[in-house]
């Protein structure tokens, strides 16, 4: 069945023919890069799209259940570490966004109409599966390509912001834990560890055997292997209009009332998604060379 934010009639088709007693509403413009450029968008699919799930939802099932991913991004300029009582000060259309529906649909129906919604507010979370625009992955699968020779140089922007990464599939079963509670309400979901951009590129080159030194400063640093040769630059075009610099998230809430803790540790997630690339660039580069 094909659903779209933007269009209540194939939201309203998909609730009526499922009838859920759950609702993960995951979709977005999730790139916070592209939001600068497509502000209205990014409000039309991360705002009014919650709108139309949650007021249809609530028509069809008054006790549905709906799990909305908000995100460590509406913290945006406040400190770390940050938890439920932090505050929000978002610094980009996919934050404000995300804000907004936090605000009026979240936080906004719970106390209006009783409904029983939760807000994930939920740290970068990755694996295998990540799109190549997000950073972690471009990282994974651009060094596996250069390892075996198919890519010259992975091309990045600034090394020096720091997330707390997690695993993805840690992340959903927190996901489902939220709905099983008896009273809804918003939690954050993190590792309580934060890495910079350049340690992820350390640590997928250590998961690949690869060697990296870095040298020079700014736009001017790179990467550079055993022998010397730059297989890591950084170009203006990937930085940011404004940055979200430190993320680092603290999960207490999440685990004093559900129990939910990490399983997998920074390394690990690296490991896994070297992994798949290295696996994935292995057999393009064997099927290249067969035909
Ligand atoms: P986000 O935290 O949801 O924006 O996830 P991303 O994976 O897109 O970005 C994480 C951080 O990596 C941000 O601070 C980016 O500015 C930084 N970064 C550095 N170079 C790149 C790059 O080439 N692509 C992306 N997507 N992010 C980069």
């Amino acid at each position: 069945m094909t659903g779209n934010l933007r269009d209540l009639s194939t939201i309203r088709l998909a609730l009526e023919e499922s009838k859920p007693d759950e609702i993960y509403n995951l979709a977005a413009q999730s790139d916070v890069g592209i939001s600068f450029e497509a502000p209205d968008e990014t409000m039309e699919i991360n705002y009014y799209g919650l709108g139309r799930i949650v007021n249809e939802a609530m028509r069809i099932n008054p006790g549905v259940r709906i799990y909305q991913a908000s995100t460590s991004e509406m913290f945006g300029r406040t400190k770390p570490p940050q938890n439920e009582e932090s505050p929000f000060q978002p610094v980009s259309p996919y934050a404000e966004a995300k804000l907004r529906a936090h605000n009026d649909f979240v936080v906004g129906y719970r106390n209006k109409y009783g409904l029983f919604i939760c807000s994930g507010i939920l740290f970068n979370h990755e694996s295998p599966r990540r799109g190549k625009h997000f950073v972690t992955k471009k990282i994974t699968h651009s060094l596996s390509k250069i390892k075996h020779g198919l890519q010259d140089v992975l091309t990045l922007g600034n090394l020096d912001a720091k997330r707390d990464w997690g695993y993805a599939g840690d992340y959903v079963e927190a996901m489902w834990l939220m709905l099983q509670q008896d009273k809804p309400d918003d939690y954050v979901i993190a590792t309580g560890e934060s890495h910079s951009v350049r340690e992820f590129v350390d640590a997928a080159a250590k998961a690949l055997k690869m060697t990296i030194k870095w040298k020079g400063k700014g736009l001017k640093e790179v990467g550079v292997d055993d022998k010397g040769k730059v297989i890591v630059a950084v170009s203006a075009n990937y930085y940011r209009p404004n940055e979200v610099h430190y993320l680092c998230g603290d999960a207490s809430k999440a685990r004093r009332e559900f129990g939910w803790k990490p399983k997998l540790s920074f390394d690990e997630l690296v490991k896994l998604m070297v992994e798949t690339d290295e696996k994935e660039v292995r057999f393009s580069k064997a099927y290249k060379e067969f035909i």
